[in-house]
């Protein structure tokens, strides 16, 4: 299936097939006259005119992708992948160990959300597709699992014929990685794309490691435009529970299932260890949250390399007391009984799936709750609404009004300020000829393009949904 764009016999093309102005839907094509690889292969979220692209036919033959390589797990990078494998993709799927773990719970979880959301359609009639139809199921999305190969960290892996890459750690999430193309016959490598980056501060995860050296490198930029407040995160969480532990309310926590609940879990442990919110029930309501945890915990365990030294063999860093870990559908169900104070962390991060839906159907009418968002809320989802001043929601095919508190910690943030990217590339051994901008939205993707002329006085530009650029010029291949 797809419509076949011509490759490129000569050149070595690159081709932004998402995450252009846009913070979702990574997905990057590199062709070589022998090979063709596509990293990332993420799912478009947020508004209706992105959310379509992933309905459209890709504008590539599938079956003509020799294989793909991912970033992390987050499913703006991988959400795509059953879609495609489905359409006719073979190849492999390389990533690190634990974004292959984290995988194996973040797709089909996903698949399970676009059956679910098909049925919820069928069932309240407001689909347009009759019947509703699910993007993919779960059942594709472990079909795909098959196809994954782990790599290492470090390790120099030829992932297609005369292409090799390079996976380096991204200090995002667990298993997250910037990843290096060296293309064969070229003395200096093709492109560096540096996926999402985390921020030095992660509070157990290392700083990313420095880009490699290339011709190319493709940089996010979610928060191209700003500078994260020097207000300790930590401290504003806990500021916003102590408001509604007054209020004997319910604070509701939309949080993405890798990583953020990980990050929620451990501030919660240290802000009730020194004594700054007192130990209130905690409610963790995602299955795919729990999983991810234990792979957390593992890490922590084994003495992963991407833990931080001093908290390696602690597995009780993400443990905080009176956590109840909700794994059935009874066991969520029961959460709707429960009184104030207390907490409930659940996904989808951006509330815009999942069973944190319920949970705010029922909370969102009442001023003593809150609703405390933890991570980057993208134009044309409901964090983002609700963060707007929204007065009403519409849920599960209803509407209900907003009366509970909004907390806004998007500085909460596992993404790399516009200091933190500047810094990263900065540690680059050698200027690269070209920055491309990708992974935020329009604003933000411009400020930071600006920053990187000015400042650093690179090439910097904010690739156009589907342009293609040669990626090694021709005279240096
Ligand atoms: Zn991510």
């Amino acid at each position: 299936m797809g419509v076949e764009v011509d490759r490129d016999r000569r050149g070595i093309v690159l081709e932004f097939l998402g995450a252009t102005q846009t913070v979702t839907g990574s997905r990057f094509l590199l062709s070589t006259p022998r090979a063709r690889i596509l990293v990332d292969c993420g799912l478009y979220q947020g508004e209706k005119e992105l959310r379509e692209r992933n309905w459209k036919v890709p504008p590539v033959d599938v079956a003509s992708i020799d294989s793909i390589l991912l970033t992390h797990a987050h499913i703006d990078h991988s959400g795509y992948l059953p879609r495609v494998a489905r359409s006719g993709f073979r190849g492999p799927v390389f990533a690190t160990r634990r974004t292959v773990d984290l995988c194996k719970i973040v797709l089909p979880d996903s698949g399970y959300l676009q059956e679910e959301e098909a049925r919820y359609a069928s069932a309240a009639g407001y689909s347009k597709h009759t019947p509703p139809l699910p993007l993919y199921t779960r059942e594709d999305a472990v079909e795909c699992l098959k196809q994954f190969r782990s790599v290492g960290f470090d390790d120099r892996v030829e992932v297609a014929d005369g292409i090799w890459a390079v996976f380096r750690q991204a200090g995002h999430i667990l298993g997250s990685a910037s990843i290096t193309l060296e293309v064969e016959g070229a003395p200096r490598a093709a492109v560096t794309f540096s996926g999402d980056l985390g921020r030095p501060s992660h509070p157990f995860l290392r700083a990313p490691a420095r880009p490699a050296d290339a011709h190319n490198i493709v940089i996010e930029s979610t928060y191209g435009d700003e500078e994260h407040s020097e207000v300790d995160p930590e401290q504003q969480l806990g500021d916003a529970i102590r408001r509604v532990v007054d209020r004997a309310g319910v604070a509701v926590i939309p949080a993405f299932a890798v990583d953020r609940t990980e990050v929620i879990l451990f501030h919660l442990k240290r802000l009730v260890e020194a004594g700054k919110i007192p130990s209130l029930p905690i409610y963790a309501d995602s299955p795919m949250a729990l999983a991810s945890l234990e792979i957390y915990r593992s890490a922590i365990r084994e003495g992963d390399s991407q833990i931080r030294p001093e908290l390696r063999d602690d597995p009780d860093v993400l443990r905080p007391d009176n956590l109840s870990e909700a794994r059935t559908v009874e066991a969520s169900k029961a959460i709707r009984e429960v009184r104030g104070p207390a907490m409930i962390i659940s996904a989808s991060g951006m509330a815009t799936g999942g069973r944190v839906l319920h949970h705010l159907a029922q909370r969102l009418p009442d001023p003593r709750n809150s609703i405390i968002f933890v991570g980057f809320q993208p134009a044309g989802t409901r964090g983002r609404a609700l963060i707007d001043g929204q007065r009403e929601a519409k849920l599960l095919g209803r509407h209900v009004p907003v009366k509970s508190e909004i907390v806004d910690l998007s500085h909460f943030s596992v993404h790399a300020d516009r200091s933190e990217l500047l810094d990263w590339l900065r540690a680059a051994p050698n200027e690269p000829d070209t920055v491309y901008v990708v992974h935020g939205e329009a604003r933000a993707a411009s400020a930071l393009r600006d920053a990187v002329q000015d400042r650093l006085g690179w090439c910097a530009v904010v690739p156009k949904y589907r342009e293609r650029v040669l990626a090694i010029p021709a005279a240096a291949s």
